[in-house]
């Protein structure tokens, strides 16, 4: 994978690091030839010789990176930490910051990099990316996760003269509707400061939910690439399932969803239009469960919720029995499995799931997982 993480990472002044990297790892390196080239020269060997080794697959490693602060002033440092899950015993993790390498680990899970002040950012972004190397594995096994950036403000959050600011968005993305990442606009509700908090304390629970319970969330966690975050300035309200402030619509037109973040604790909701919904700022179920509702599409699956819907591709509930069922035999599962769970709603989970409750250790279910592979193939 040298040459594509060389194209990603821009890496022409890195030419003797990765020429150690190829040579240590020997095998069936092949500089000049394309990555498809060797995967197919590989799978051909694959099929005639089966049996011989052919070096290792492990397409379930992964690399993940994370920084806090999500949006940082000029005067801050900021704290990466890249976490590496590999079978590897030898491995590394690069760091890098804006381009630059700034921190390699050799076989530990777990690196930190501390960066910054930035003050030459300021009123742009700090970009940053992790890449997984792994010394012994021939094929799918070396990860990036990366470029994403964020932006750097004024010591009082000015970020220029924009009212959103990049708080974890993929580096190179175009925003919808031409773009193919779904993007988040995150709202400070107007309780934070009449309870003695800040804009930093509210950019704590963004952080919060991006790493804390996206990052952290099945199937989520591993399209983060796909989900960008911004923050917004300007202060909404919490009514009507959330009451952006009305510049939003000129200023953050290409947004898919809004977030208001309360401090207080209140009944939340998502919009019918599925556009927008609340959340408390501080860990609760209802983040993930209305992020379930406005970004995927998810109905309710407990009983005696309001506003049932079926969604046109993959639902995760029915109107009707036979349309449970139907849906079932097409994805040859027991269609007994459904059940009427409310009256005039049929699905087949069971327990506590995402969309009836909305803990990080509920699972989303089978036909709400489904629903969230297809939003994420329809990108
Ligand atoms: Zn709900």
């Amino acid at each position: 994978m040298n040459n594509f993480l060389d194209s990603i990472l821009g890496l022409t002044g890195y030419s003797g690091l990765n020429n150690n990297y190829k040579n240590k790892r020997g095998g069936l390196d092949m500089p000049g030839t394309t990555n498809i080239m060797r995967f197919a020269t590989i799978m051909l060997f694959a099929f005639v010789l089966s049996a011989c080794d052919l070096g290792t697959i492990r397409g379930s490693d992964t690399v993940t990176i994370t920084h806090d602060p999500v949006i940082a002033k000029s005067n801050e440092t900021v704290t990466f930490t890249a976490t590496a899950a590999t079978e590897s015993t030898d491995y590394r993790i690069r760091m890098f910051v804006n381009q630059s390498l700034v921190q390699t680990c050799y076989n530990m899970p777990t690196c930190i990099y501390t960066g910054g002040p930035y003050p030459t950012h300021e009123g742009t972004t700090v970009s940053f990316l992790a890449a997984l190397d792994t010394f012994d594995c021939d094929l799918l096994c070396d990860k990036v996760d990366g470029y994403h950036h964020f932006g750097i403000t004024d010591t009082n959050y000015n970020y220029g003269s924009l009212t959103y600011i990049p708080a974890r968005v993929s580096v190179g993305t175009t925003e919808r509707p031409s773009g193919n990442d779904t993007t988040l606009l995150f709202h400070m509700a107007n309780d934070y400061v009449p309870n003695g908090q800040t804009f930093g304390d509210f950019l704590d629970d963004v952080q919060d939910k991006i790493y804390d319970v996206y990052a952290a969330a099945g199937i989520i966690q591993y399209n983060m690439d796909d989900m960008d975050s911004y923050v917004y300035t300007r202060v909404a309200g919490t009514g009507s399932c959330g009451t952006v402030a009305w510049q939003t619509n000129t200023e953050v037109p290409w947004r898919d969803n809004d977030a208001i973040l309360h401090y207080l604790t209140l009944n939340d909701c998502t919009d019918s239009g599925l556009t927008h919904f609340t959340a408390e700022g501080s860990y609760t179920v209802d983040f993930l469960h209305h992020s379930g509702h406005a970004v995927f599409g998810l109905a309710d699956e407990g009983a005696g919720a309001t506003g049932y819907f079926q969604s046109t591709h993959e639902p995760n509930i029915w109107t009707t029995e036979v349309g449970c069922r139907w849906e079932q035999i097409i994805k040859q599962r027991n269609p007994d499995n459904c059940a009427e769970f409310e009256p005039g709603w049929w699905g087949i989970h069971s327990g506590t799931t995402v969309m009836s409750n909305g803990e990080l250790t509920d699972p989303w279910g089978v036909e709400a997982a489904e629903r969230i592979y297809w939003f994420y193939n329809s990108l």
